[in-house]
């Protein structure tokens, strides 16, 4: 099976490790595809505003040339590794309070979303790039400062739109997840070098982004495993 991680941030947005680096340590530890997700932080609320002041956030303006650089990157990882980057954002709706906070990761993205944009624009929106979208740290965690529990909150009007949730971030394990019979993937939500050992996906299929896709979507042939040094 591919051993994988969807969910990875680098100096772009609030990551510690530039993404060249980034990418040796994932194809060192010999993973099969990861995905690359800065964040892109909306701008219409007092603690979106700081992220971007402080340049922890993909802006419109410098998008293509993170994408370029996911993509130049992509094409060294897979010569030097055999391992598969995916172009992704993590989309965060970040507000004073957790219940209106919400996190997405959207995979194969191609073009900017704006994350002060509604949930139903911005679904709609990845979705006609033909990207899919995670549901990222959707219930409680260890670290509680770190709550996004919207998309949870809401499930019942969101549902259709999310492609899979993440059943496990980093070091949190989400049950609700699983009792919801939710299509699952998990994650190390990586910042730093020490989050490469976190949980992680495992997914039988191709090596292509196509085909990873529809593994995640159609979520058969999917498994959990926790990455220890
Ligand atoms: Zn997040
Ligand atoms: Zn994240």
């Amino acid at each position: 099976m591919l051993l994988c991680d969807f969910h990875i941030h680098t100096k772009y947005s609030d990551g510690s490790v530039e993404l060249r680096r980034t990418i040796d340590l994932y194809g060192q530890a010999g993973f099969d595809v990861i995905a690359i997700t800065d964040h892109v932080v909306n701008g219409d609320s007092l603690i979106g505003k700081l992220a971007h002041r402080f340049r922890l956030s993909v802006t419109e303006e410098n998008f293509n040339g993170y994408i370029d650089a996911v993509r130049e990157e992509a094409e060294r990882a897979r010569k030097k590794y055999d391992m598969l980057v995916i172009c992704g954002v993590e989309i965060s709706k970040n507000y004073l309070t957790t219940d209106k906070s919400a996190h997405i990761l959207v995979l194969d993205i191609k073009e900017f979303i704006p994350a002060c944009w509604g949930y139903e624009k911005i679904f709609l929106e990845a979705r006609r790039q033909k990207a899919i979208t995670v549901a990222c740290h959707p219930h409680y965690m260890s670290d509680n400062s770190r709550d996004t529990l919207y998309l949870w909150n809401n499930r019942e009007k969101y549902d259709k739109h999310i492609d899979a949730w993440e059943i496990a971030n980093r070091d949190d394990v989400f049950n609700v997840i699983s009792l919801k019979k939710y299509n699952y993937i998990a994650n190390g939500d990586f910042h730093r070098p020490r989050h490469l050992y976190s949980w992680k996906t495992l997914l039988n299929c191709d090596k292509r982004v196509e085909s990873v896709k529809e593994c995640i979507k159609h979520n058969k042939g999917v498994a959990i495993t926790l990455f220890r040094n």
